[in-house]
């Protein structure tokens, strides 16, 4: 069993949030979070400094049944 590294930003990130409440969609926590995360638009964008909302998924796209 392979042990990945876990994102930086999990413990604060609002995908974590969502996650636990089962509103979101485990496939972007295993893709992103727990896997490439260096691939997720919101790690790059909290790299750079970069505003960008709640629910903005990994991928850049927006789910707005979140908030
Ligand atoms: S959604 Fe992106 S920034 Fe947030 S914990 Fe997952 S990989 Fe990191």
């Amino acid at each position: 069993m392979s042990h990945k590294k876990t994102c930086k930003w999990y413990t604060a990130c609002p995908l974590k949030f969502f996650y636990e409440k089962s509103r979101l969609d485990k496939k972007w926590v295993e893709g992103y979070c727990f896997g490439d995360f260096l691939k997720c638009a919101r790690y790059k964008m909290e790299e750079e400094g970069l505003s960008h909302p709640d629910n903005m998924m990994p991928d850049g796209t927006i789910d707005r049944r979140l908030k």
